[in-house]
């Protein structure tokens, strides 16, 4: 094997212990000791990422159902909310954002991401959106030929 100048490149035989060209250290073993040490840092910088991505998908379910019912026990309450007002003034416009809101909790229901309690009240709130839509679809289809044909 020759040994190669770190500092000038010339090519010495490899029992030289420094550079004929320009004297500097053939160690040999300096270039080599940086690339064993690199190996030896980067192997526990792996092991403490490993732990960490393990522990950030498992903190992040863990932590969702805690807080999830609490959210999402409001959601029937809005989605029938959004359901009546669209009954009484707003027509689909509330009415079916409102069945929306209750199928996604029928849903959130169905995984196990919200309380049993809020199933009847979400059920409502989709049929019941669904009903009122199509009859406001109707009523405005119907209001819109009256005013049609009113004018002809
Ligand atoms: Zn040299």
């Amino acid at each position: 094997m020759q040994k190669i100048c770190p500092s000038c490149r010339e090519i010495n035989p490899a029992e030289a212990a420094f550079c004929r060209s320009c004297a500097t250290p053939l160690g040999a073993v300096a270039p080599q000791a940086p690339q064993w040490g690199q190996p030896q840092q980067a192997a526990p910088q792996w092991g403490q990422q490993q732990p960490g991505f393990g522990n950030q998908p498992f903190g992040g379910p863990m932590q969702a159902p805690m807080s999830a019912p609490v959210q999402e026990s409001n959601r029937p309450v809005i989605a029938l909310v959004l359901v009546i007002a669209g009954l009484l003034c707003c027509g689909f416009l509330t009415s079916i954002p409102g069945a929306i809101l209750g199928w996604m909790e029928i849903n959130a229901i169905k995984e196990g991401r919200a309380p049993q309690t809020g199933m009847t009240m979400s059920q409502i709130a989709f049929y019941g959106g669904i009903v009122v839509s199509i009859l406001n679809l109707i009523g405005s289809v119907i209001a819109v030929l009256v005013l049609l044909s009113g004018n002809m």
